[in-house]
């Protein structure tokens, strides 16, 4: 996971409302509810024509100008730039303050990927995973909670087909493969903030908050409950 951060000065509320309109961005936005950006996403990918990596860039950049005059002074990228040629556009585009690169075990990556169940009734998304590592050998704990379906989903859980652990191991392989690269540009810039996920959000969040010195901001307590 890789997420990309500007002006740490922002107020968390800013980040968090930018980070939930840029969320996964390119292939979550066209899903989500229509902005103007996943809207021409959406327009482009309905017409079967390839998003090509200046086409994302220069719609992110108009739509950063857009919330930059509405008075937004930062903004999150979720799970972008993908690739090195991504960022290197981004970067003729638009300064990049800060890169977060949140950093889970691969075991339980794949246990997290094998645990996750849909419900073939209502789509609900679940996860029978419980994570319980223990620390040692200088390696932290690790916990992270199921996140079960309520009794009328229970018994129309299904897999999904490609959540087997050779397909997973795959797209940890390709997805290792193409973001060290992405890793080593932010880190030659002294830009990469490493981040070891010590669980669930519950876990994490409080302290991925100080890591960002964002942690005396008043939504600290709420979001983490
Ligand atoms: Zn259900």
């Amino acid at each position: 996971m890789m997420k990309t951060l500007r002006n740490e000065e922002n107020s968390l509320e800013e980040v968090a409302a930018l980070a939930e309109e840029s969320n996964g961005l390119p292939s979550s936005t066209v899903a989500s509810p229509l902005t103007p950006l996943s809207h021409s996403l959406a327009e482009i990918v309905n017409q079967g024509k390839l998003v090509s990596d200046e086409i994302i860039i220069n719609l992110l950049s108009k739509r950063l100008e857009a919330e930059e005059a509405k008075g937004q002074s930062g903004f999150i990228l979720d799970g972008f730039p993908r690739t090195i040629r991504q960022a290197e556009i981004l970067e003729g585009v638009m300064d990049i303050d800060l890169v977060v690169n949140l950093k889970l075990r691969e075991e339980a990556l794949l246990a997290k990927c094998l645990g996750r169940r849909i419900c073939s009734e209502c789509g609900g998304n679940y996860n029978v995973a419980c994570i319980d590592i223990k620390g040692g050998d200088g390696s932290p704990e690790l916990y992270m909670a199921p996140l079960l379906p309520p009794p009328h989903c229970a018994s129309k859980l299904i897999t999904r087909s490609d959540d087997t652990e050779e397909v997973v191991k795959e797209r940890l392989r390709v997805y290792n493969e193409m973001s060290r690269p992405v890793e080593e540009f932010y880190h030659s810039r002294g830009k990469l903030l490493e981040f070891d996920l010590p669980g669930g959000i519950p876990e994490s969040w409080p302290k991925l908050l100080r890591a960002l010195n964002l942690d005396n901001h008043e939504y600290t307590t709420s979001a983490a409950a």
